[in-house]
């Protein structure tokens, strides 16, 4: 479909064109703005490579794999990182090549190992029971040369005090630094002759997504990297969580791009400036990347007022937005589909779902004018752990339209009954 606006912004403004997408793709659907995710590259990828030119963007397929965004993400030249061979085919199916994959994870078949390091594709163990398996494959394949990078484990707290998200004072991936895990694995992988040790990472999902804390990682991994002489080392990877640009409505100051990249270029430059090798650089965005590159829109189907409450009922759920139920409700713009005094009506309101869970609310106690049925409702920064985790709960998933230069197009159809319920999968 061709339209007028260059901006999604204004295109999802005008009814008309809401509802032509609901003739095609039902009464809820979610739009992915592609100029958006494209912005976030560029700020993203300048924000460090300007002070740090061997910078590698790894994005987080959890966070968002719907297909055509990783395929655009490919194109703008990010790497694939993945933590399970669905992921990794998902890759390679959409045509990434396999030496820009990152492989991560806790979980890892003998199979995935294999094809990793067979691959060329960045792989970095978590645990012990993987060196086996890097360390069986090297010793049957004597004639070729394999990479392996270690995730790594050690105390990012301050003053005793851990930054972990939900209060988790240690956390549960990658070898331990400390404990000596890590030692000796690194001990008995040095030994092969066909192996190089070429990377650590270091992934943290902290709550306040700190600039200290990524100082203290990109700090922490370098310090490995001589305490322990990899000479071999090609790149630092200091894993995601770093915050894009969120709305004020749900939180306020957080640090931009540019304050990540000037903290951890500062270091990497301080470790490796006069290094004629330098090591890579690599972020793992998820979150920062694609949050704010989705909206959801929901079509209201009734208004209800009970007992003085004002319930205005969508085409969708809490689930398609807010797979975690926070409580915050999210930056959202309200379709109208005529233009309404709004008099003699409440201007308090909650959003409720389709589900029959009393606490699918989609908002609460939203402050404005009432919508009415037939209005569209468009929920912004939906992107990140909402389409993966969003349950076919109920209903189908609905329709992803991608949208980008004044042009839409289908990235995911509406789920139908035979998808759903495949003959394939259930016995019926
Ligand atoms: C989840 C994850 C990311 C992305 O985290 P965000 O907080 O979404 O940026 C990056 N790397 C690894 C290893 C992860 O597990």
């Amino acid at each position: 479909m061709i339209t007028n606006s260059t901006e999604l912004s204004t295109y999802s403004q005008n009814y008309k064109t809401l509802s032509n997408l609901e003739q095609e793709h039902g009464s809820s659907f979610y739009l992915l703005d592609i100029d958006r995710l494209q912005m976030n590259y560029k700020k993203m990828e300048t924000a460090f490579k300007s002070r740090y030119e061997k910078f590698i963007i790894g994005y987080s397929y959890k966070t968002n794999y719907i297909p055509y965004l990783c395929k655009e993400l490919d194109k703008l030249g990010a790497y694939a990182e993945v933590v399970s061979k669905l992921e990794y085919d998902l890759a390679l199916k959409i045509g990434v090549v396999p030496t820009k994959i990152i492989f991560n994870g806790p979980l890892k078949t003998k199979y995935d190992i294999e094809t990793a390091l067979n691959m060329g594709s960045i792989l970095n163990i978590d645990s012990t029971y993987e060196m086996k398996y890097v360390k069986e494959h090297c010793l049957q394949n004597p004639d070729t040369s394999f990479k392996v990078g270690f995730r790594v484990n050690f105390d990012i707290s301050t003053n005793g005090v851990s930054p972990l998200v939900e209060g988790f004072e240690k956390s549960r991936f990658g070898m331990c630094v400390e404990n000596g895990s890590f030692q000796l694995v690194w001990k008995q992988l040095k030994e092969l002759p066909n192996l190089k040790i070429t990377g650590l990472h270091g992934h943290f999902s902290t709550a306040n997504r700190s600039v200290s804390t990524f100082e203290k990682i990109t700090q922490s991994l370098c310090d490995i990297v001589k305490e322990y002489k990899l000479t071999d080392l090609e790149y630092i990877d200091i894993g995601g969580g770093i915050f894009g640009e969120v709305p004020r409505s749900l939180i306020s100051n957080t640090p931009t791009f540019d304050d990540y990249g000037e903290a951890v270029c500062k270091i990497m430059n301080k470790e490796f400036g006069d290094k004629k090798e330098k090591p890579y650089l690599i972020l793992e965005p998820g979150i920062s990347m694609v949050a704010n590159t989705f909206q959801f829109v929901a079509k209201v189907v009734e208004t209800k007022n009970i007992r003085n409450e004002t319930f205005v009922l969508v085409d969708g759920s809490v689930h398609n937005i807010k797979p975690t139920m926070h409580k915050k409700n999210l930056p959202m713009r309200v379709i109208r589909s005529s233009v309404d005094d709004g008099s003699n009506r409440s201007d308090t309101y909650h959003i409720v779902g389709y589900t029959c869970l009393e606490k699918d609310y989609l908002a609460c106690d939203v402050k404005s004018q009432m919508p009415l049925i037939g209005d569209f409702i468009i929920f912004e920064n939906v992107g990140a752990y909402t389409l993966v985790f969003n349950p076919p709960f109920i209903k189908e998933r609905p329709a992803v339209v991608a949208f980008y230069d004044g042009k839409t197009t289908i990235a995911r159809k509406k789920e139908s009954f035979k998808e759903f319920f495949n003959d394939k999968l259930y016995q019926f």
